[in-house]
């Protein structure tokens, strides 16, 4: 099977016709479309297929456990198959795709690895469906509760234990797997890049290697005022919680472009929430991530220096500091593709949650002209395709091979 009808096999699913974005969700009719694909093209290559407590699907070239038992554990390369609302075709099904095809790379160049060769599907990666990301490597790892995942709801109320019960699966089932992440010695994903450093350099080149993910968090911004008549009551006169909350978001913003970081307000709450009404209490979100952590904190600081002045308050909702991915083995890819570029990334990561587990992780990411995702319009070339499998190809021949 080649990269481009294994590709064609995937277009249709959870398409939508007007967009052209999808929506695959976990434990869906689209999701079982998406594991059946998984699982045939496995077992098309001969593969064996495991399927752990969470629903990752693991195949495998060659036995892991023994050679684990031997002191030289599998290398697993893939990625999810899951996608947000509307999202693009390739964040998630890119990893999958050349995961089989520099496999078959691999075998078609006579290729006999030292260490199994293993393509994994994570579930829910996006969290589109239940709201928390990469949900199946959390619950895989322990990063995530097997009591707490089962009790996350969607929009219509089915709790994930609901779902899994209506996909076939036992919700009972679900939790740390510890056997399962044994067997990955290493984990490398390739992955769309989402942003636009390697179409912003001079020279041409399809393809970097992650460093790390980037320090990230969210706040709580709320501001305070009066609610009273929006015609009747004179300017001087009143005390407008919406001056103070549009201060913070044009802080925000400025904060970003001085600090190097990004910063986003992307959901706000008005009370009382009427056109016609001054507004009492704005809410809002601030979502700041950066390569520095001290920079997103100063950003933050900033934010919180308006807000005061406002008589406002910040909270703080999540902080994740940064993920850094195992450096040794990123200068050892990027060496070993020509001394490609090693470059950090605002997006989390199932490679990300297994680099915190303690699994040396790397990624692979292929060139974005646009820079677009989680949007219809996420787009990488066929060429560029290519040149990520044969990327892909040419690290799991280091990492599997003899000398490794
Ligand atoms: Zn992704």
């Amino acid at each position: 099977m080649t990269f481009s009808s294994m590709w064609r096999d995937l277009t249709p699913v959870g398409r939508d016709a007007r967009s052209g974005g999808y929506s695959r969700f976990a434990w869906t009719r689209e999701d079982d479309t998406l594991r059946q694909w998984f699982a045939a093209e496995a077992q098309r290559r001969g593969l064996d297929l495991t399927v752990d407590r969470v629903g990752n699907q693991w195949a495998w070239w060659g036995d892991p456990d023994a050679a684990l038992a031997a002191g030289r554990p599998g290398i697993v390369t893939g990625s999810h198959l899951d996608s947000v609302p509307d999202g693009g075709a390739f964040d998630g099904p890119l990893g999958v795709v050349s995961a089989f095809a520099a496999l078959d790379a691999l075998r078609d160049s006579g290729f006999e690895p030292d260490r199994p060769i293993g393509v994994v599907n994570f579930v829910d990666e996006e969290g589109a469906r239940f709201g928390v990301a990469c949900a199946g490597s959390r619950i895989l790892t322990g990063a995530m509760t097997a009591d707490r995942a089962r009790s996350l709801a969607d929009a219509d109320g089915t709790s994930m234990a609901e779902a899994l019960t209506a996909a076939g699966r036992d919700p009972h089932e679900l939790g740390p797997d510890s056997e399962t992440v044994r067997r990955v010695g290493t984990f490398v994903e390739l992955h769309v890049e989402q942003g636009r450093h390697l179409s912003t350099l001079d020279t041409d080149t399809p393809v970097a290697v992650g460093s790390d993910i980037w320090p990230h968090g969210r706040w709580r911004l709320r501001t305070l005022g009066e609610a009273n008549h929006a015609g009747t009551t004179r300017l001087e006169d009143r005390d407008d919680a919406m001056l103070g909350f549009a201060a913070a978001v044009i802080a925000a913003r400025r904060a970003a472009e001085e600090h190097g970081c990004v910063a986003t307000v992307g959901k706000v709450a008005v009370t009382p929430g009427g056109v016609n009404a001054i507004p009492s209490e704005v809410t809002g979100w601030l979502d700041a991530r950066g390569a520095d952590e001290d920079a997103v904190r100063r950003v933050v600081a900033d934010v919180t220096d308006v807000v005061d002045e406002f008589g406002g308050l910040v909270v703080e909702d999540s902080w994740t500091a940064s993920t850094p991915f195992d450096p040794g083995l990123a200068r050892r890819i990027a060496t070993r593709l020509g001394g490609i570029p090693v470059i950090g990334t605002g997006a989390g990561h199932d490679a990300g949650i297994l680099a915190n587990a303690g699994v040396p992780s790397a990624m692979l990411f292929v060139r974005n002209p646009t820079g677009v995702s989680h949007s219809p319009e996420e787009f990488a070339t066929s060429e560029d395709c290519l040149a990520g499998v044969e990327a892909l190809t040419t690290v799991l021949t280091d990492l599997a091979g003899a000398h490794a």
